[in-house]
């Protein structure tokens, strides 16, 4: 199943009150509870989710003074996935020093209220989590916020999962991960300028491109940028040079041969 993705966009983020730092890969990922109460309420209705990731980035900006909520991705137990600070760019949750080694996951169960995680949110964890080994140059390792940091995060439920090798709930159902090198599914829609044309699929591009070592605003935005290391590419692998993202080119952006 692709992972349930809810665009900053979608949940109503705030903009970010600075520049991320660029995350190039990581070893893996960190695990993370809440640390505090979490409804369980939540269950029923996913509105408090989104609820609940808005507080959570008045938080982290308003009291601990972060420029954007601390983690990359928060998964809820409606096997949906907030994006936080996103692929590529340096987390803030893991601790001093330990945010360029992982990117960091939110679970949103706490240390009272809900405290299990549901097998749907395990799910979600996970499908962040394959997210950023497709997409974000994460690489295996999946830790929780206490290996190498005072914490009792992300709890014990979460935190014995973890240990375990953070297995799916009920066996191997899910289809096979996009092996390593693949190209991620086509977004089914062509990428190109003008108009800007702004979206996650845009972001992913872009981020791949960047990979390649292409000079582009990791943005999610499709403008005059885009368009012209679009074209870059496409002169490089010898293919139509029409400045847009179709299939062809979107494929070749992840399957191509590095020069
Ligand atoms: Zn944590
Ligand atoms: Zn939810």
């Amino acid at each position: 199943m692709a992972i349930d993705l809810i665009s900053r966009k979608a949940w109503g983020a705030r903009s970010p009150r600075g520049s991320y730092t660029r995350l190039g890969s990581t070893k893996g990922v960190k695990v993370h509870y809440t640390g505090g109460r979490v409804d369980p309420r939540i269950v029923d209705d996913h509105d408090r989710c989104t609820e609940l990731v808005r507080s959570i980035q008045n938080s982290h900006m308003n009291g601990n003074g972060w420029i954007d909520i601390g983690y990359s991705f928060v998964a809820c137990p409606h096997r949906k996935v907030f994006e936080g600070r996103g692929l590529h760019n340096l987390p803030a949750a893991n601790g001093p020093g330990l945010n360029s080694g992982h990117y960091a996951v939110l679970g949103l169960v706490g240390n009272s209220g809900l405290t299990e995680p549901p097998d749907t949110m395990l799910h979600a964890i996970l499908d962040a989590i394959e997210y950023t080994r497709q997409n974000g140059r994460a690489g295996k390792e999946i830790k929780g916020h206490r290996d190498g940091y005072p914490t009792d995060c992300p709890g014990g439920p979460l935190y014995a999962w973890v240990r375990k090798g953070a297995p799916r709930p009920g066996g191997g159902q899910d289809p096979a991960p996009t092996p390593p090198g693949a190209a991620p599914p086509f977004p089914g829609r062509l990428l190109k300028y003008p108009p800007i044309m702004r979206g996650d699929d845009v972001r992913q591009w872009q981020a791949r491109i960047a990979d390649r070592g292409f000079e582009i605003d990791v943005d999610g935005a499709y403008g005059p940028q885009s368009s012209d290391v679009c074209r870059a590419f496409q002169r490089q692998q010898d293919i139509d040079v029409d400045g847009i993202v179709g299939p062809i080119t979107w494929r070749l952006t992840w399957e191509a041969p590095e020069s």
